[in-house]
């Protein structure tokens, strides 16, 4: 078993008992080295495996551990969730502490019951709010806040809160009377329990300290403050306890997560084994150097553990960073992608597409169903079965018969999306209602984009191309899509939000969207809250084997507002690491060239080559030089140069030229754009190329005699 592991890994495994901290980045063999442990001490009879409690996040990660420690050879440990081992351990105490009466009936989901509360203090709250408010009474529970002192804890944590705090604390102290006076308890509710039927009860202390004797928490970054206390119930002062985790992965901390825990570990076990994993076994170097580029700009407490990985892979393709002119433009390419990856033979079920909201999803369902690649989304429902969306589209119908035919069909949407509480203002607060607001708002873009280009002319009109669409041709539009998109598949591309995709990895992995704004979402407002949005791009790109592509479109619908990229993309460095620095000024002026984003003026790519740079489009994409123009730039270029007794290169190269042909610059500022002319260039010849530009005659702007050499 040892042989499998390299030296750190090992170092972790074969740790005397007591505390040990895994500090391990992704890809890096966290379950391996976990798992390793448990069975390498019950193997070498220091342990048995019946005493062990492996608690993970999801059901999917305990999984996963049992899976792995049955090939192992090792049977009869527990691995499970937090929530499954405390239900089974409050189960198996209620008898006792309940005496005799039955356990409270444990509700799945707090949104009815928070409906009802929000109702009681005079608020009413439509789905989505309930969602945002159940969502706040989770995070209060998870963090050990209760009713009275939500408002200031609220206050402390810059909760983003979906109504005023003090109506906020109203709604959750109603919610729990009302779920006290139903005899009915919540998951926090349950882990409390827990918690007190061992702080309370010595003998079930006792019992259930008997049975768990060795403890080992993955993903520890994600630990809550009420999930902590259980654990401490757990270990009663007792320290065989092993934590892995990755502070540059924790991206739950609105719902109360917290990596405090996992920092400060070696400070609260003192004498801790502390192993730190680097060596990534998921993903190329590639990939592992863009996402060390990416972490290395963080801040904050979860930055200080921050891990350089070291990819030990062999070298694959280089991540790609693409900029389109709006987001279908985007959602084609991604998906021309994914088709010609199907095609080459990667199964659809290892690609994925990861987006920071899943309003965004549309687009990509869209675009995969026209490419004929299936898909699958993850973690939320498809655009057209999200109940806001089907509400949505009964209205736009019944709207067809109060709105006037010949109003603009963005308005008419607009005006039509009122009936179902919509306004085009601003997205309101909390997430739940958000992406409701958003989804409506996705509609509205939708329309402006059917509006500007109607991709399907309503039947037998194909004549009548100057009647502008009206409401009822959009429904039909919608009707036909929400009809496309509903085959349901089971092995797909998978279209994922950023987190959900945590744990998970994939051949192929696109990040799309990563503009200002939506990465960071123009909800992070903090400086901890734009980090934790830092490392969602963090985690997204680690998801990746093999192929990785970022990108973003400058603006959302054709002819939109103008966006900037994500300021966490870095520029993707060529050198391969290690870039020499000839000085502070050099350096700064290599990473200025660098930073500057050159796109394609034909398909809108980033150019990432020298050569494509210096074009200004990419090499396969059609040219529309003036051949004119070219050879009027030759001949000239060829006098100087024999005026000047050099190459001919050297007055500018073949690259430059062509791109002067091809974009025939008209003024000083369009002249510096082109690569390959900078200031002193454009001292020498700016004026000179301006003129041949507009059409002189090589022997009017070359009398012989005004390219002397200059030192
Ligand atoms: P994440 O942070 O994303 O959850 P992780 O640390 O849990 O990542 P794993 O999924 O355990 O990473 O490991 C990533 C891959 O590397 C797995 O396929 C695993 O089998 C493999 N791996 C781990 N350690 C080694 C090793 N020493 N030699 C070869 N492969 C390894
Ligand atoms: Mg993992």
């Amino acid at each position: 078993m040892l042989a499998g592991l390299d030296p750190e890994q090992r170092s972790a495994v074969t740790a005397p008992a007591g505390p040990v901290c895994i500090l391990a980045g992704a890809g890096t063999g966290k379950t391996r080295a976990v798992t390793s442990r448990i069975a390498h001490r019950a193997l070498t009879g220091d342990i048995s495996p019946r005493h062990v409690l492996a608690v993970t996040f999801t059901a999917r990660a305990a999984a996963e551990m049992r899976a792995r420690l049955t090939a192992l050879g090792v049977a009869g440990v527990q691995a499970r969730t937090f929530h499954a081992a405390a239900l089974r351990q409050v189960r198996y105490f209620a008898p006792r502490l309940l005496e005799g009466r039955a356990m409270p009936e444990l509700l799945d989901s707090k949104v009815r019951v928070v409906t009802l509360a929000a109702a009681k203090v005079g608020l009413r709250a439509d789905r989505a709010a309930a969602r945002d408010l159940a969502g706040e009474i989770e995070w209060a529970k998870s963090s050990l806040v209760e009713p009275g002192e939500y408002v200031v804890a609220a206050a402390k944590a810059l909760r983003d809160t979906p109504h005023e705090p003090a109506k906020v604390a109203e709604v959750f102290a109603a919610y729990e009377k009302l779920k006290r006076g139903n005899g009915v308890i919540d998951f926090e509710d349950m882990l409390r329990a827990a918690v007190w039927g061992i702080e309370e009860h010595p003998d079930v202390a006792e019992q259930v300290r008997g049975q768990y004797r060795h403890f080992v928490v993955d993903e520890y970054q994600d630990v809550n403050p009420l999930q902590q206390r259980l654990l401490e119930a757990w270990l009663g002062g007792r320290d065989d306890l092993t934590v892995v985790g990755d502070a540059s992965q924790t991206i739950y901390s609105f719902t109360g997560a917290s990596s405090s825990y996992l920092v400060d570990f070696p400070r609260r076990h003192r004498g801790a084994t502390v192993v730190r994993l680097v060596r990534d076994y998921r993903s190329t170097p590639q990939v592992v150097g863009l996402a060390n580029a990416v972490i290395s700009q963080a801040r904050g407490a979860e930055a200080r553990l921050r891990l350089e990985l070291v990819g030990q892979r062999p070298a694959g393709p280089e991540p790609e960073l693409r900029i389109f002119t709006d987001e279908p433009a985007e959602a084609n390419a991604v998906a021309a992608r994914c088709r010609a990856l199907v095609d080459g033979g990667t199964p659809a079920r290892e690609i994925a597409v990861l987006f920071r909201t899943n309003a965004q999803s549309e687009a990509y369902e869209k675009a995969l169903t026209e490419a004929e690649v299936p898909y699958v989304v993850q973690g939320a429902e498809r655009f057209f079965e999200r109940p806001e969306v089907r509400q949505a589209m009964v209205a736009l119908r019944a709207a067809t018969r109060s709105i006037p035919g010949e109003t603009p069909l963005p308005t008419a949407v607009v005006e039509g999306l009122s009936a179902v509480g919509w306004a085009p203002d601003a997205a309101p607060a909390g997430g739940a209602a958000r992406e409701r607001w958003e989804a409506l708002a996705a509609l509205v873009q939708l329309a402006e984009e059917y509006a500007a280009t109607p991709e399907v002319l309503p039947v037998g009109e194909a004549a009548a191309v100057e009647r502008p669409v009206t409401l009822a041709d959009f429904n039909d539009e919608l009707a036909r899509r929400a009809a496309q998109q509903h085959v349901p598949t089971v092995d797909g591309v998978s279209l994922a939000s950023l987190h959900s995709a945590k744990g998970l990895e994939w051949d192929a992995v696109f990040l799309v969207g990563l503009a200002e704004g939506t990465l960071p979402t123009t909800y992070a407002k903090t400086p901890e809250q734009v980090e934790e949005e830092r490392r969602l791009l963090y985690v997204g790109i680690t998801r990746a084997r093999e192929w990785l592509w970022l990108s973003y479109a400058g603006a959302r619908s054709p002819g939109g507002r103008a966006r900037r990229p994500s300021r966490f993309l870095p520029q993707l460095d060529r050198s391969g690491g290690g870039a020499e620095r000839a000085g502070p000024g050099a350096a700064r002026r290599t990473e200025r060239r660098r930073n500057q984003v050159v796109s394609c003026r034909i398909c809108g790519a980033t150019l990432l080559g020298g050569a494509d740079r210096k074009l200004g489009r990419c090499p396969t994409c059609p040219s529309d030089i003036d051949e004119e123009l070219y050879e009027r730039l030759r001949e000239w270029r060829q006098r100087v140069a024999g005026a000047q007794k050099v190459p001919a290169y050297v007055v500018f190269t073949d690259a430059t030229l062509t791109a002067l042909a091809e974009r025939k610059p008209g003024r000083t500022e369009e002249l510096i754009a082109i690569a390959g002319i900078g200031p002193r260039k454009l001292g020498l010849y700016g004026e000179t190329v301006l003129a041949l530009v507009e059409g002189a005659a090589v022997d009017d702007v070359c009398p012989e005699k005004t390219f002397e050499i200059e030192s």
